[in-house]
């Protein structure tokens, strides 16, 4: 049958259960196999629907008539409206105490109520009541009683319920009154049971009572800083946070605007921690906030989600703790906060928080819009008095306004960042022969760990099994592999365990790893928000990370292409931002200035210095006004309607059919331009087009000359540009992880595995993923620094006063064993350590230095730059100033300049 519990009472150690059964009936519930004050029964809360067998008890003695005795039984809700039911199957009496349990009860003298039983008992033990004065707290005696003000003396009840006893239960509170067991008292031959109460319901929790069931206040009143450094262990804000959380602490709604990395989940997590009532966080992906909830729950944060993954029983379990108030951080799914349940539940749940995470999924006008992201505008209506944040990586001017309208944010109350990532070296090249181009540049990132984007789940298969025959570590990501899979790749991605991803763009997604030093796009993203987005991805500790895009106009066709086949609504849309994306790759403008500029930021440098166009104009510039002439005069005599490749196909002497079927073989540029290959001439193509020679037609890819174009033709004006060089020299036996990894110390590296095993096993014992435990970078850091004391310990980046607690006693004997096996000094290689990490590496596409430990600075140069030319002038000057951050650095590049030199000789 089913029950609903109405009633608990302090007994013993345990419970004493008070129910109302489906037709109305009450009942005590007796555990078949305990004793109830042993501990038994607690697992009932006052409220829950429980379905249970059950089997009356014989031999009753009253007042306890209703009992029976539970065989088996399964939670099955929390009720409704707990209240409804019990003025409907139970209806309470009103006023004066002596209305109760049939006008038997009696007072003592000093005001205790019984129930004498030579006067006869009624025919339940438990009943509710409306007093019609306050019940007032007696803190006089050992136990709470409470006062029924009567004109003739007072009546007083025993507390025994569960909850935190109030001052003053106010008159008409719907309060529970049970009797207690038989008890004879001494000099009196009568027995008699007493009265007491049990517990109070109210419509809404006032005020105090929240407070004090709040069972998280450790964190109330404590100042951000110190949450950052206790909670999640960080020393130091990162910019805008501080400002940012401030803000929200003093209950003002963002719009928050960071990229990605940045530390955007801080500026809710933490003020969630301070904030006296729940914070709701809306997040649209389900695996993003169940690793955000263990992460936070490592750190002892009470966070929980609820979504589609939970069963039924873990999702009423969770709603429950919400209710209790045991619950600081929610995350939910946009459509499970839609639910009337999830609304009514937060109702009662005092929201002091609304954070949208993904907020651009709200426009229309966004690149990710979601028609359920919509519907939070009367959520956010519902909960006026919770503040909003919005946050979002990805958001041009037009879906910032669009955010904050929605959302009704004032203007000034927004945060945006500067989107430029200093350290991302941003490149494109002509995608020529993918494979070739791919080893090429991983050779120039040995070692180090990168993520390849490629267009399509075939495209991913077949390059990762390349690269992987040619002794490469790598692993693929895309959607048709199994969740498993997924999450072992991505694992041992994150883990270091792989060097190199190759995934389609369903990788990625809250992707936590600081190292990535490089992402290679084999295919063009379908626009810039989603360019910007992967190649966020890299260098997030601060360092140099390379990002290069293999372009052709092939891969935008083939996007226009699945544009076309999708929704109308979004098809202008789609092609404006894909237009975008082309224009800016093939432009020959910084790269910096034209992505931060579609993002709304005006980019003042006139260099960036950290990309291909940038760094390109310091090489030397030739003449190339005469292929130039040929290349128009192919495009003038075909009529202006072909594309790049028809062009070069008559100026190289093509007989493919195309040509000759249109006669193109007796035009006079036929053949005349037989001293470029066809990739040269690609690239000759491409800077006539950036120059604005040409003009591409986005639809059909044909080419017309411009004014500037018409100038050169005539030979009014010329054209200068950079020399092309054969195909970039690329090396076909790309050095694999294992060979260059003897680089490090090998002690290191046996301290580094130790700890690996170690967390592994924690990990695992734990059930969750091992970055949860540390990241490898902080790892790595315990290698550097080899703390040997809970203090030191504690310093470690990454670790803080929570992973202290759970963790040095495992970690730190095996760091001191091996300090002790390696005489090492601990001490010292924290003071190294310092030292080095105020240090910046330069990895450059011509040459990388890294700290050694000795303290001097070690330079490798790129083998394929031997063969580039650079003057004394262009080369060593621009790394000199733009990349040199410290003397040491400058020193390096002057050696890593002559050692250049030395070898061209
Ligand atoms: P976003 O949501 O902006 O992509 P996250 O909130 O996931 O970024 O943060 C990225 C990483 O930065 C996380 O590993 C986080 O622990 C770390 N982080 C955030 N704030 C700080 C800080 N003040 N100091 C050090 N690390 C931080
Ligand atoms: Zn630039």
């Amino acid at each position: 049958m089913k029950v609903l519990i109405v009633a608990k009472t302090r007994m013993g150690k345990g419970a004493c259960i008070g129910a109302i059964t489906e037709d109305g009936k009450s009942v005590r519930l007796i555990p078949f196999n305990d004793d109830p004050h042993n501990g038994a029964n607690r697992e009932y809360e006052v409220g829950d629907v429980w379905e249970i067998s059950a089997n009356p008890v014989t031999d009753l003695i009253p007042p306890h008539i209703e009992n029976v005795v539970v065989s088996e039984k399964r939670r099955l809700r929390t009720a409704n409206d707990l209240i409804g039911s019990i003025n409907r199957f139970m209806p309470p009496k009103d006023g004066h105490p002596c209305g109760l349990f049939d006008g038997l009860l009696q007072s003592t003298e000093n005001g205790a109520l019984y129930i004498a039983k030579q006067n006869g008992v009624p025919p339940y033990s438990t009943t509710f009541w409306q007093p019609d004065q306050p019940l007032i707290r007696d803190t006089a005696g050992k136990r709470v009683r409470y006062r029924y003000p009567a004109e003739n003396g007072s009546c007083t009840f025993t507390f025994v319920g569960f909850q935190e006893p109030l001052e003053v239960i106010p008159a008409g509170t719907l309060v529970r009154v049970s009797l207690a067991h038989w008890w004879r008292p001494k000099n009196n031959a009568e027995e008699r049971c007493y009265a007491q109460l049990s517990g109070w319901f109210f419509k809404e929790e006032p005020e105090r009572s929240i407070k004090l069931e709040s069972p998280l206040p450790q964190t109330l009143h404590q100042t951000p800083i110190k949450v950052l450094k206790d909670v999640f262990g960080h020393e130091q804000f990162r910019p805008l946070q501080e400002a940012i959380i401030s803000h929200v602490l003093n209950r003002h709604d963002a719009l928050i605007v960071l990229p990605t990395g940045s530390g955007k989940s801080l500026c809710y997590q933490l003020p969630a921690l301070i904030f006296k009532g729940l914070t709701v966080v809306v997040s649209p992906l389900i695996s993003l906030m169940q690793d955000q909830v263990m992460q936070l729950q490592q750190r002892d944060v009470c966070a929980a989600f609820l979504n589609s993954t939970l069963s039924h029983s873990e999702y009423v379990a969770t709603m429950q703790r919400v209710k209790r108030r045991k619950i600081q951080l929610l995350y939910v799914a946009p459509e499970t906060l839609l639910r009337p349940e999830i609304l009514l539940m937060l109702d009662e749940s005092h929201v002091a928080c609304l954070a949208i995470d993904e907020a651009h999924c709200i426009s229309q006008w966004g690149h990710d819009f979601r028609p359920e992201y919509r519907q939070l505008i009367s959520v956010r209506e519902r909960f006026r008095n919770a503040v909003c944040v919005a946050l979002t990586a990805t958001a041009t001017p037009r879906v910032q306004q669009d955010i904050k309208q929605l959302l009704k944010i004032q203007a000034e109350n927004e945060f945006i960042a500067s989107f430029d990532r200093k350290n991302l070296f941003i490149g494109i090249k002509l995608k020529e022969e993918v494979l070739k181009q791919t080893l090429a540049f991983l050779n120039t990132h040995r070692d180090e760990s990168g993520i390849i984007y490629c267009q399509t789940k075939k495209q991913v298969e077949s390059l990762f099994r390349n690269l992987v025959e040619r002794g490469i570590s790598a692993l693929p990501y895309h959607a048709d592999l199994d969740s498993e899979t997924r999450k072992q790749n991505q694992e041992a991605f994150i883990n270091g365990d792989t060097q190199v991803i190759v995934a389609t763009i369903a990788f990625g997604m809250g992707i936590d790893k600081e190292d990535v030093r490089f992402i290679l796009h084999v295919g063009l993203p379908k626009e810039p928000e989603s360019y910007y987005q992967e190649i966020g991805r890299a260098g997030r500790d601060g360092h140099r990370a390379d990002c290069l895009l293999l372009f052709n106009y092939g891969d935008a066709d083939t996007i226009k292409y699945f544009i076309d086949q999708g929704a109308p609504s979004e098809r202008e849309g789609a092609l404006k931002r894909l237009q975008t994306l082309v224009d800016w790759a093939t432009s020959a403008e910084c790269r910096r200035k034209g992505l931060l500029a579609y993002f709304g930021e005006h980019y003042e440098e006139q260099n960036c210095g950290m990309c291909d166009n940038c760094c390109q104009t310091e090489m030397e510039r030739v003449d190339l006004t005469g292929p130039a002439r040929k290349f128009l005069s192919s495009v003038i005599e075909t009529k202006e309607i072909f594309g790049v490749e028809h062009i070069i196909n008559v100026l190289l002497g093509s007989k493919v059919k195309k040509v000759v079927k249109n006669r193109h073989h007796q035009l006079p540029a036929y053949g005349t331009g037989r001293e470029y290959n066809k990739t040269q001439w690609k690239h000759l193509a491409l800077q006539f087009l950036q120059h604005g020679l040409l003009k591409r037609d986005a639809q059909y890819g044909s080419l017309r000359l411009t004014n500037d174009g018409r100038a050169v033709f005539r030979g009014e004006t010329q054209f200068i540009g950079f020399p092309v060089n054969p195909i970039d020299h690329i090396t076909e036996e790309p050095t694999t992880s294992n060979v260059t990894s003897e680089k490090t110390d090998s002690y290191v590296h046996e301290l580094f595995e130790q700890l690996r095993t170690k967390r592994k096993e924690l990990a695992d014992a734990e059930r969750v993923p091992s970055f949860v435990v540390f990241h490898d970078r902080t790892l790595r850091e315990m290698v550097a620094q080899l703390p040997q004391s809970v203090e030191a310990f504690r310093q470690v980046p990454g670790v803080g006063p929570v992973k202290v607690k759970k963790y040095a006693d495992v970690f730190l004997p095996i760091i001191c064993a091996y300090c002790q096996k390696t005489q090492v000094d601990g001490r010292k290689a924290f003071q190294r350590r310092k030292k080095e990490r105020s240090r910046t590496y330069i990895s450059d596409p011509i040459l990388t230095t890294k700290p050694r430990d000795d303290s001097t600075v070690a330079v490798e140069i790129t083998p394929d730059v031997i063969d580039r030319e650079f003057t004394q002038d262009s080369f060593p000057h621009r790394l000199l100033t733009e990349l040199a951050r410290s003397d040491e650095d400058a020193q390096a590049l002057q050696i890593g300049y002559e050692m250049i030199q030395e070898v061209k000789k």
